[in-house]
């Protein structure tokens, strides 16, 4: 589902289903896509045919806070480091374009791809690479055990994306902050843990994005194809 105002993007998001869930999960994404306003909405099915990959769990979610997102991103560059060995000037400037737009002004609709080189290695440095085919086998179980920890769908759908990620194996971490002005939660992802860090971003900035950090000897068409094409449902949480 993609809802878009004015030719300005709005809202997306997308599912796994199988053949019987099809009628109640066009209503669910069509009341997704409502809740804010819009001009188009669009929503598409498509069959899959290739088969699909399972995973048993998701990452496991770390809850933390900091005074402020400046300190917080200093816990976030150590955990990157450490992992790809990225200086941490480099990095820091890395994760500077994120919120600030991505060196180009405005946000990227996919993600920036970053070696441990910190070389940027999307091919597209305005869209990025966008994560999809990936849902939940019984998605609807996952949110509550989710919500009964007081977390939010928001959790949800950014947990699978990353679960996913991280289960490319040239994938090294994934760093994100949304573009929502006043959603200043952001998470790491690294080793089997999804770190949600509140504040990762100051409070009222448009810009936001996803770093994904992999090896340096990646190979770039597998990494585009894994995360686009190949569709993934994973079959619980860990929280
Ligand atoms: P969101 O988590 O929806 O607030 O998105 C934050 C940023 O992450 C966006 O501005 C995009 O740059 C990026 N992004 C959103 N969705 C995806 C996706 N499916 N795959 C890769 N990057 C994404």
């Amino acid at each position: 589902m993609r809802s878009s105002l004015e030719e300005k993007h709005v809202s997306g998001h997308e599912r796994i289903v199988k053949d019987s869930e099809i009628e109640s999960t066009l209503l669910e994404l069509y009341k997704r896509g409502s809740r804010k306003d819009f001009d188009l909405l669009n929503i598409k099915l498509q069959k899959i045919t290739q088969p699909i990959k399972y995973l048993e769990r998701t990452l496991k979610i770390e809850n933390l806070n900091f005074n402020d997102y400046k300190e917080a991103n200093e816990f976030a560059m150590e955990l990157i480091c450490k992992k790809t060995f990225i200086p941490k000037n480099v990095l820091n400037n890395i994760i500077y374009l994120v919120h600030s737009g991505c060196g180009i002004g405005k946000n990227m609709r996919g993600a920036m791809v970053v070696n441990q080189q910190g070389k940027r290695l999307e091919k597209d440095k305005e869209k990025g690479i966008r994560t999809s085919m990936v849902d939940f086998v019984n998605r609807n179980k996952v949110l509550e055990i989710l919500k009964e920890k007081g977390f939010t769908e928001r959790t949800l759908d950014a947990l699978a994306l990353s679960t996913k990620n991280l289960s490319f194996e040239g994938m090294l971490a994934e760093y994100c902050i949304s573009d929502e002005p006043d959603y200043i939660t952001g998470y790491v992802a690294v080793d089997g843990i999804y770190y949600r860090i509140t504040p990762l971003k100051k409070e009222g900035n448009f810009f936001g994005g996803r770093i994904y950090f992999v090896k340096n000897d990646v190979d770039i068409d597998t990494l585009y194809y894994y995360l686009k094409n190949e569709p993934v449902l994973i079959k619980d949480i860990q929280v």
